[in-house]
């Protein structure tokens, strides 16, 4: 089986269509969805559409909490503040409401999905070190966690339940490796921030045991021109084509 795992869209319908494209060309079963589709770009409501049609599973990510009022923005930087602003006054009340009923953490596929940890989804914590990977690693029973949140890709592995490391590379071929869980997190479709501005997204494939990343270049400038006419930060801008 292939599924394939998306996150943090933020509005940005652009790269959502073409992530959605090469996700169509490589015959994937399932399509899974953890988190922040709305909040930063200017098509929230056409993002959760498209999502809600694509996706066999979506989670609820700290952006589609603040837009619904779900969360409080205090503790939000003040571009994320000003675009959630402009996010809960545009949204469409269908929007509104199936946001407000997206789940905060699954187990599917003998793996379990989360937008920002496994301890305490609700938290909205960020997986930023190994010490907090580690800890985290306790919170979930499956051989695989998938994570959203940091818009960073990364394949975190726990061996023989104390050692826990960095996979290096962008590909993970796990058929030939015992007494291991996965803490991976799948990257960013709409806001990359690992200095490649194309947008993220990952593939299981349990037959072949293999995860692997992908790449997809999308129109950036498209996506800018219609932040910049609904007057969204010029910081939230241009971090699009330097993918940070
Ligand atoms: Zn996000």
């Amino acid at each position: 089986m292939k599924i394939a795992l998306i996150s943090d869209i933020h509005a940005n319908i652009e790269a959502l269509e073409a992530v959605l494209s090469d996700i169509k060309s490589r015959k994937v079963d399932e399509i899974l969805c953890l988190g922040d589709i709305v909040g930063y770009g200017a098509n929230p409501n056409e993002c959760i559409e498209l999502v809600k049609k694509s996706c066999s599973l979506v989670l609820l990510g700290n952006h589609d909490a603040a837009a619904v009022g779900l969360l409080s923005t205090q503790h939000f930087n003040i571009h994320a503040k000003i675009a959630i602003e402009w996010t809960t006054d545009n949204l469409k009340k269908w929007g509104h409401d199936y946001l407000a009923t997206l789940p905060l953490k699954e187990a599917k596929f003998s793996h379990t999905f989360v937008h920002a940890t496994p301890y305490e989804p609700n938290m909205w914590y960020y997986i930023t070190s190994l010490e907090e990977a580690a800890f985290n690693f306790q919170f979930f029973e499956t051989p695989f966690c998938f994570v959203g949140h940091t818009h960073i890709p990364i394949i975190i592995v726990l061996e023989q339940e104390k050692e826990v490391y960095v996979h290096p590379g962008e590909s993970l071929d796990y058929g030939a490796l015992a007494n291991v869980r996965f803490l991976i997190n799948e990257g960013s479709v709409g806001q990359p921030r690992d200095r490649n501005p194309k947008s993220c997204y990952g593939i299981i494939d349990t037959d072949a045991k293999t995860f692997t990343y992908h790449r997809v270049a999308y129109d950036v400038q498209k996506a800018q021109a219609k932040m910049r006419k609904i007057k969204m930060p010029e910081f939230l801008i241009t971090r699009l084509e330097e993918g940070r």
